[in-house]
Parts: C-alpha cells; structure tokens; sequence
C-alpha cells in the first residue's frame, strides 16, 4: 500500500473540494459572522503567507490567546499547514503561568484577542521569545495598546499572499500543535500533538461508535479552542465538512441556547457545568432544539443532567472522557445493542459511565503494579496507550511520573466491567481516604446533583482526627429553593452506607469553577481544611 502521510493537509485539501458551500458561523461582539469553507480557506493560505513574510519557520511555535471564532478556526490550520506548531494558551490562566507557558514553548508570534490584551500587557516584557504580536480583530488604532509591534491580524491579512505551495507530503510525525494542561499543582504541563495524531483523532470522531460527526451536523464546540482543541471538534468538522457555529467570546447559557436554535446546531459540546446552565435556561424558557447529541467530558456527567436532557427537552445525550494528553477523546458512552434489553435505569447508568474506549486505543486497569480485572467493581488505575495519546510532557522532567513502559498513566482511578464500560471513580487526588477506605466524591455529587432542588454539587475529602480524611459536601441550590442537610444526608443514605456519608454540607451561592469550568476542588479542599479537626 501507499505511504501517504497523514497530515493536515490532507483534511484541509479534502474539505476545501469537498466542501467549499458549507457555512462557518460567529458570534462576535458586534452580531453574527458568517461566510463559507472556500473564503475559510483563502483566508488560511493568505494567514500562511502572511506567517511565512514574518518570517515563520517549520517547526517555530505560534501562540494564541483567543475565543472560539472564525479567525482561531483560520489559525487553527493555517499555522500547522506552513509547519509551524499551533500553541492554544488558556486564557483563564493566572498571569504566572500564561507567562510560563509562553517561554516554555518559546512562541515566536502571538495571536491576542483584542479583548484579551490586558492578559498580556503586564508581562509583554518578560516574553523575549515574542517577536510578533498579532492583535485579533479589525484594525485597532496604531499605538492604542502599549504592546509593541502590534500588528492588526485584518491588515497582516489583506496585505499577504497566499501561500500555494503547502507541501502535501509534509511528515505525519512532526509536531503540529501544542497544549499545556491546566495543572492543579505546580507549573501546567506542554502536551505535543502530531500531524499522525490529529489525522487519527478526527477520523475517530467520525465513527459511528463514537460521535459519528459528518457533513449533514452543523456542530458548535462551546468547549474552547485554547482547551484541549475543543476536543478536536475543529479539525474532525472541518475535514467532514459540517457547519460549523463558533460562540465566540464569553457565551452566556442564554446566548448559547439562542445560537443552537438560530442555527440549528445538531452536535454541541461542552462541560457538565455548561450543559447544568443551559438546562437551567431551558427549564425557564423551552426552546425546541435540533440537537441529536449534547456531547457531555471533562468531568463526570450527572446522570441527573442525562435525564434531564433526555426526558424533559428530548435531547440525545452522550457522555465522553478524555484528557488533554489523549487529544483528548479516550473513551464514549453508547449503549450497545447487546444491553437495550436492560431496564431504563440500568440503561441509564450503562450510559453515565465513562464508556467505552475509543477503537484505535488500548487500555489496561492497574493497580500496584499489577493489572486488576475488568468485573467492574475492581479499581485500579486507568493506563492508555495509542497513536493520539501522548508519549510525554514537553521538555519536562515530570514525564518520569506519568509514563511507563508506553503507556499513559492517567491519575484517574476506574473500574471496567466485562462488557468493557469504564467508570471513573475519581481522580486519585480526589478520592477521600476514609480509615484507609476509599469513598468516591464523583458518586457522591453525582446523587446529590440527583435530588430535584440540587444546582451542582461538590464533594471533597478533608483531614480528620480519626479517619485520617472524611468527605465534605458543598451544595447550591436551584434559583429559588432552599434545601437543608438533614435532607440531604437522608438522601445519599438510600444509597450508600452510611460511613460514605458527608460529615457535613455547606450550602454555598456557588462553587468555585477552574479555568476550564470544573469544580475547583482544591480551592474548597484549602479553605476548609480545618473544618473537622476545629
Ligand atoms: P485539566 O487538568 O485542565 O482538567 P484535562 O481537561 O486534560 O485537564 O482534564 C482531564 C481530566 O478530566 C481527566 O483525567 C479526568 O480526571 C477528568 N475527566 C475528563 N472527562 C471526564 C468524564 N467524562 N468523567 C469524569 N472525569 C472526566
């Protein structure tokens, strides 16, 4: 057979024959934007001529700071098709690690947001391998910010060239981007993404076991294009030529709600936490959506939320997981056909697993060394290994922790069950240590989630005198209930024993969210530290 290298082009090559009528859609600040793949795909080669006049070389890093929108989507593929490596920067960052990230990679050219210039301003002097920064939007007034030499990424277009000669057998082993997970100690981590990988990744999207995502979806990522490729949405839906609608900066759950109708969405993807605010807005006011799949990772969904989504608004909804280091899809929940005989509840819970690995992947559950076996109740630690998983953190001595022998060790703790459904039960620092038990926060907020007055809910281990670490619930209620914790310790006690049970729940207005619209489990660990052994 051919050797056809499995590159980027590839996918761009293909979607612009393809695909050149389909539609990409914005929500900018100042209204809707939108225009078709082939102005995308003018835009790109001119972006990559432009890259290519700044003197941008194969294999340079190219930094963005930016939302969801067309002109990241243009970024997205003109950087890696000249051989540059796309670098997506985190925006909610603190200004420290922004800082770290940057030098780490040693970005050459910085895309910024205009709205986001205020991120960079106060440390632009402590990036020396900065050259160019390139201000998103249209052409700003010369000198308005005191970053320096800002060029407007509307002037750099119109004045470039096109590039016409993307090398079609560009090597399917270089580098084509590049993503630093948000660490919840210490410096984040730099993950490397292959051409070979990506390729790999987005046809995976496009199985019918997983998302099967095709020309006929019009598909908005709501998750960001700065975390962890917007699960790879970008490139999958653009090579299979799907409409393509971008959220632009800083969606509410009511703008988001507004744009699947408007446009008709048939595939979205976000976090739970996303998904809890758009059913709140849905719950208020239905709107009849076209979704065939709310695409649901990044932390446990609730199988609250799932039913919700199914029962209440008829909307499929499909649960994923994966990690930044996994490109980042590992494994998809479906429910195979062998189980549709199951009852709705245990078809329920087959499908609020984490799911099924992802063809293409490997997978082994171990624990201590050993491997534990897949009956389902057996935890260990779940260990990936495959062409878009990650071999290594970039340039860091912290690849020793978290690779062996070829395979991932993911820090998450799971069990599989004979029919292969992985379940997460936790992540390992987030497991309570009970008097040397362990008790999994993950089913702990997800029953509490369950209870009809229930918002969100966290729930995390903190140090006690006698147990050594006990389980905290933190609860917010939904807009206008209130709920006590005699209630809810009732609650969780028809379900678990009773030692699983929360020492005590505090009722907050809201739980503190990560960068990436997680609950902040460290930060309710760190304040309430002392809460049983005052
Ligand atoms: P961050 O460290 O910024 O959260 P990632 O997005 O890479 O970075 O996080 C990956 C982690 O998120 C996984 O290791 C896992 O703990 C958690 N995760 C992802 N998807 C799911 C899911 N569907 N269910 C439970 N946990 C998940």
């Amino acid at each position: 057979m051919m050797q056809t290298p499995l590159n980027l082009f590839n996918l761009f090559d293909y979607s612009q024959k393809m695909y050149r009528d389909k539609w990409i859609v914005t929500r900018t600040p100042d209204g809707i934007h939108r225009y078709q793949y082939s102005e995308f795909g003018n835009r790109v080669r001119r972006l990559s001529g432009a890259l290519r006049t700044l003197g941008v070389q194969p294999g340079d890093r190219v930094g963005t700071l930016a939302w969801n929108d067309f002109r990241h989507l243009e970024i997205y593929f003109a950087v890696p098709l000249m051989g540059a490596v796309l670098h997506t920067i985190n925006l909610r960052l603190s200004t420290d690690h922004i800082r770290y990230i940057v030098n780490h990679a040693g970005d050459r050219v910085l895309f910024v947001d205009e709205s986001l210039l205020p991120l960079l301003e106060p440390i632009r002097d402590q990036l020396p391998s900065v050259e160019h920064v390139i201000v998103l939007g249209t052409t700003p007034e010369p000198n308005q910010s005191p970053i320096q030499p800002a060029d407007a990424y509307e002037d750099l277009l119109r004045r470039a060239a096109p590039l016409d000669d993307y090398d079609p057998d560009w090597p399917e082993n270089s580098p084509l981007g590049m993503c630093y997970t948000s660490a919840t100690t210490g410096n984040p981590k730099g993950v490397v993404y292959s051409h070979r990988g990506i390729f790999l990744h987005s046809m995976a999207m496009g199985l019918a076991n997983t998302s099967a995502l095709s020309e006929s979806d019009t598909v908005m990522p709501i998750v960001p294009m700065f975390h962890a490729n917007a699960w790879g949405l970008p490139f999958a839906a653009v090579w299979f030529g799907s409409n393509i609608v971008l959220p632009g900066p800083a969606p509410t759950p009511g703008d988001l709600v507004q744009l699947m109708a408007d446009e008709r969405v048939t595939v979205a993807a976000g976090v739970p936490t996303v998904w809890l605010g758009v059913a709140n807005v849905l719950e208020r006011q239905p709107v009849r959506l076209s979704l065939r799949m709310a695409l649901c990772g990044g932390s446990a969904a609730p199988p609250a939320l799932i039913r919700t989504f199914e029962d209440r608004f008829g909307v499929p909804f499909a649960h994923a997981y994966g990690m930044t280091e996994t490109s980042p899809l590992a494994t998809f929940s479906r429910l195979k056909s062998t189980l549709a005989d199951r009852t709705e509840d245990e078809r329920l819970a087959i499908r609020a697993t984490q799911g099924l690995l992802v063809p293409g992947l490997f997978m082994r559950l171990v624990r201590d060394g050993e491997d534990v076996p897949w009956d389902g109740e057996s935890m260990g630690e779940l260990w990936l290994r495959g062409p878009w998983i990650a071999d290594e953190y970039y340039h860091d001595a912290r690849t020793r922790d978290s690779f062996e022998d070829g395979w991932l060790k993911t820090g998450d703790v799971a069990t599989i069950n004979p029919d292969g459904y992985v379940r997460l039960v936790d992540r390992t620092k987030d497991l309570v240590k009970s008097g040397g038990e362990w008790i999994s926060s993950v089913d702990l907020e997800n029953a509490l989630m369950a209870h009809p007055a229930v918002f969100e809910a966290a729930v995390v281990g903190v140090p006690h005198p006698k147990w050594d670490e006990r389980p905290l619930a933190f609860v917010v209620p939904k807009d206008g209930q209130s709920v006590g914790k005699e209630e809810l310790l009732a609650h969780l006690a028809q379900t678990f024993p009773k030692w699983w049970l929360p020492d005590d729940v505090i009722i907050l207005p809201e739980i503190p969210k990560t960068s990436v619209g997680k609950f902040m489990k460290r930060a309710l660990r760190e304040q309430y530290r002392d809460h049983l052994t005052k």
